[in-house]
């Protein structure tokens, strides 16, 4: 499925077998979890994408010529030597290169990883449970590390990312708050199936002050509501890639050492702490399974926040 130019549906195309080149291998596509990432790319929204692209950075495949399953990550290449890969930063690499984005990724039969930034994946998932771990799971993990270690956690936006992390997080005994679009009742009620002490609207206020709280929605007009749930010396972490502008707020929001960032991609390290961790919690991905050439349709689920859990496009063997 090719994207043409942004803001164009994607295309069902035939392409030639991708060839990998040194250092990397040919994999055949099984499942790939949708992003909200990959909707930033189609929509335009970020800039200077490879085109004609192959979008989807959640893939898990098995490699051509052998009996090995691998997932393939969001980063898909540093260069190891710049001043973020030398202090253990590469999700900061000036020159990172990444799946689906700047190479073709896995709305594919096949694709091709660099052997480096491949995952083994834990035992007990099949492709489509597993798909959701490989950016919702990841980033999500990264954003739950980096938001410290307080026990009452806020969500915003209920979704893939979300749905993982409040498995993790009350793994680790904390107490999760989940807030979605107004109104969304479905939405709150399957945050609480999965553990969430508190679901409601993301303009209500939590019944108790935050410690900390993760934005998966792509709405800066959260980032105000969510410093003024926090407790003083709170973080707020934004998960997304991309935002619509934050609005002004006043100064009291981030008084009392109230801590404001964003999280940005993924390390391999990252990678490989949180692929030990999910059967351990175990998380259970919640997923709705499209096939491969209803990727537009999937997509357009996840815009409209109309997915529970994770989209995952099922890739049919021919
Ligand atoms: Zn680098
Ligand atoms: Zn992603």
């Amino acid at each position: 499925m090719v994207l043409d130019r942004p803001s164009a549906s994607l295309r069902e195309a035939d392409l030639p077998e991708p060839e990998p080149g040194p250092g990397q291998l040919l994999v055949q596509v099984d499942a790939c979890a949708v992003c909200r990432t990959d909707l930033h790319v189609a929509d335009g929204e970020l800039p200077n994408p490879k085109l004609p692209l192959v979008l989807g950075h959640q893939v898990v495949g098995t490699v051509v010529g052998e009996d090995r399953r691998v997932g393939i990550p969001w980063l898909g290449w540093t260069d190891g030597e710049c001043r973020f890969c030398r202090s253990g930063r590469e999700n900061l690499c000036d020159r990172a290169r990444f799946t689906g984005y700047d190479s073709d990724g896995g709305y594919a039969e096949y694709t091709v990883v660099d052997e480096r930034f491949c995952f083994p994946l834990p035992e007990g998932y099949s492709g489509l449970e597993a798909a959701p771990l490989l950016c919702a799971g990841l980033i999500g993990y990264r954003s739950l590390r980096l938001s410290g270690e307080g026990e009452r956690l806020g969500l915003y936006g209920f979704g893939a990312s979300a749905h993982i992390v409040a498995q993790v997080a009350r793994h680790e005994g904390r107490r999760v708050f989940a807030f979605t679009r107004p109104g969304d009742e479905k939405g709150q009620a399957f945050a609480r199936d999965l553990g969430a002490v508190w679901a409601g609207s993301s303009d209500e206020k939590p019944p108790e002050e935050l410690d900390a709280a993760i934005i998966f929605a792509p709405v800066g007009a959260l980032v105000p509501l969510a410093l003024g749930a926090l407790a003083k010396g709170g973080s707020v972490v934004c998960a997304g890639i991309h935002m619509t502008d934050i609005p002004a707020f006043p100064y009291e929001l981030v008084w009392g050492e109230r801590v404001l960032r964003s999280v940005a991609n993924l390390t391999r390290r990252d990678g490989e702490e949180f692929l030990a961790l999910a059967p351990q919690v175990p998380v259970r991905t919640v997923v709705e399974a499209f096939p491969l050439e209803q990727a537009n349709e999937a997509l357009d689920r996840v815009r409209r926040g109309q997915i529970r859990g994770s989209a995952v496009l099922e890739v049919a063997r021919r």
